[in-house]
């Protein structure tokens, strides 16, 4: 019998997406019951890993502005932001970086002793607020500890939710394995927030955790709300090789710089106003650009590369600044940033795509939210600026978690009755589909090869043949007997969990082909060869993407919002 648990707001993910929700909902009311379910323990969640900075605007007397800072991120986006949400994202992020130095995040300090703030691509002024190059890490840091000063937040840590109930378009709650027991439960409630993070490991070479996979974006997507705009991908310039762990960008926000094999520092040729701190789709297509024409290097493994330089910054600076990246130079590529350069490549670091929300993080259930990396209220369009990602999960946190506690509370007296039939059917899909399945061919092969072919067809450069090519291997993978599980362990059964995780990775890489090929324009991070100019005409528009069953996703489109700026070329 699957025993069924009951909150008042249940928060999937616990990312900074995700605490701030919980923050928010727990203080403004306190008898609200909230629970906190991750797949993983909290601290491993991947914003943990964020090393740069948070965008935000700290002083217009030193001539910053809140205006500013929208323009450089709408301009970013290659004008498919909504123009509200992005309005939304600048006017409300200051108070949060105040917010979390009151609850003790160290930021880094000028010698006045006020917050620092440094450069960071595509923006008019320094505004990436930072903790060395660790901000990830103080963020969740702060905000964890903060959570467990309210009595009324539970953590389930490594439970793993599978499926959204709902009756009709009320949300009702999510089914999840505890992942230590191998039970399952329903849990149910009048109000949920989705905060599971990027899916950014539907490609091989990636800068993300092995669990940034799409299960949370699929959970909506089989329930029937749309994906948005998963077309757009970034690729970060700096990845280091073999493994993808990222070279943050503020290590060209400090002065760092790209050279080709000839020595150039070639950004010159390409943004002679910005360089290395044009946006990033700007700067990894330029890079591409060179070892297309032969000024790359070779890393060992055979790869092509370019090479970062940080050696003029000095040892006293890389030391201070950039302590984090040093070590992972000298652990993960044996070089150490001070003596020489790095070689790095553009490789996969965030998706601007995610499940369609609006202004409010609203989706398109009654009752259910989205905040973070997995939501797309369009606040990055078709390239995110760097440190806008964090500055998006501490915002949208917050008014999801606020929004969420309004509701539960109206609904805290009304009881929810769970239509058996729903997750009788998800156990079905999980037990008899996965963990009984008889499929023969490895699971891991699978991801695997369609992890590459993701890399191979859908990187910098995109064109038809390539991406429908991709499509075509994708869906033939979907098609191979592969769904079962070798460990029929049903405690911490990590094997299962895996295969569950490619099963949400094949649909979501399908979404994100299926997109790539529609969109016959070049736009932001998603850069067609056979299209080469953006299309204002055609294409000033989302895509959106939903379920269909086994037929792959019907595809469609939603307006943008503009408020003040009209399109004009994109220059750095
Ligand atoms: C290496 C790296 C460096 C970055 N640096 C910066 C930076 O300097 N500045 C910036 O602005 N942005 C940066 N970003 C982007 C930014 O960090 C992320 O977009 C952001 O942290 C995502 O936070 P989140 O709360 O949405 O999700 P995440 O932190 O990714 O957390 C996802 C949560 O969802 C849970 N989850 C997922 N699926 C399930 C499931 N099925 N069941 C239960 N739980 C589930 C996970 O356990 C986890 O707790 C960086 C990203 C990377 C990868």
């Amino acid at each position: 019998m699957t025993e069924t648990l009951s909150y008042d707001i249940l928060i999937v993910g616990s990312g900074l997406a995700g605490l701030r929700a919980a923050i928010a909902a727990a203080s403004k009311h306190k008898d609200l019951k909230i629970a906190v379910l991750s797949k993983v323990q909290v601290m491993r969640s991947h914003s943990v890993s964020a090393e740069g900075g948070t965008a935000a605007v700290l002083y217009d007397n030193e001539g910053d502005n809140l205006e500013s800072h929208i323009y450089d991120t709408i301009k970013g986006s290659d004008f498919l932001a909504d123009q509200d949400v992005a309005e939304r994202l600048v006017n409300s992020i200051p108070k949060e970086i105040i917010q979390l130095d009151r609850w003790g995040m160290p930021w880094s300090r000028r010698e006045n002793g006020r917050i620092d703030q440094r450069k960071f691509g595509g923006y008019s002024f320094p505004r990436a607020t930072y903790a060395q190059d660790k901000v990830g890490f103080y963020e969740m840091q702060t905000l964890y500890d903060t959570c467990l000063k309210f009595d009324n937040i539970s953590f389930f840590n490594e439970w793993f939710c599978t499926s959204i109930l709902h009756e009709g378009n009320n949300f009702q709650g999510f089914t999840c394995i505890e992942m230590k027991s191998g039970d399952f439960y329903n849990i149910v409630a009048p109000a949920g927030i989705i905060c599971t993070g990027g899916a950014g490991r539907i490609f091989s070479f990636s800068t993300y955790a092995y669990s940034s996979t799409p299960d949370g974006l699929d959970m909506a997507f089989r329930a029937g709300i749309a994906l948005k705009d998963m077309e757009f991908v970034q690729f970060h310039p700096t990845g280091i090789l073999p493994s993808g762990i990222l070279i943050t960008e503020g290590a060209r926000g400090e002065g760092g710089y790209l050279i080709n094999s000839d020595g150039e520092r070639f950004m010159k040729k390409y943004a002679g106003e910005k360089l290395e701190l044009a946006p990033r789709d700007v700067v990894s297509r330029s890079m591409i650009t060179e070892i297309q024409n032969g000024r790359g290097f070779k890393h060992i493994t055979g790869v092509d590369c370019l090479k970062l330089d940080l050696t003029h910054l000095g040892e006293e600076r890389i030391k201070e600044k950039l302590a984090g990246i040093r070590e992972i130079g000298i652990k993960f590529s044996g070089v150490d940033v001070i003596n020489e350069p790095i070689e790095v490549r553009p490789v996969c670091h965030y998706m601007m795509g995610g499940i369609h929300s609006n202004l409010n993080g609203a989706t398109e259930f009654n009752g259910l939210w989205v905040a973070g990396e997995a939501s797309c209220n369009s606040t990055h369009g078709a390239n995110r600026l760097g440190a806008n990602s964090t500055s998006e999960c501490l915002v949208w946190g917050t008014i999801t978690g606020e929004l969420a506690a309004s509701y539960a509370q109206k609904k805290k007296n009304s009881s929810i009755n769970i239509d058996n039939q729903q997750y009788l059917l998800e156990e079905k899909r999980i037990y008899d589909g996965i963990f009984r399945g008889r499929g023969d061919v490895n699971p891991y092969e699978i991801k695997k090869t369609m992890t590459d072919t993701m890399d191979a067809k859908a990187y910098v450069y995109r064109n038809e043949n390539d991406l429908a090519e991709g499509l075509r291997k994708i869906r033939s993978l979907k098609e191979l007997s592969w769904k079962h599980v070798n460990d029929q362990a049903k405690e911490y059964n990590t094997n299962f969990i895996n295969v569950m995780e490619i099963d949400s990775m094949l649909r979501v890489a399908e979404v994100v082909l299926m997109g790539a090929l529609n969109r016959r324009e070049s736009r932001g991070a998603h850069s067609r060869i056979d299209y080469p100019v953006r299309d204002d005409n055609n294409f000033l528009k989302h895509t959106l993407a939903y379920y269909d069953g086994d037929k792959g996703p019907r595809m469609g489109w939603h307006p943008v919002v503009f408020t003040r700026y009209a399109p004009v070329e994109r220059k750095y």
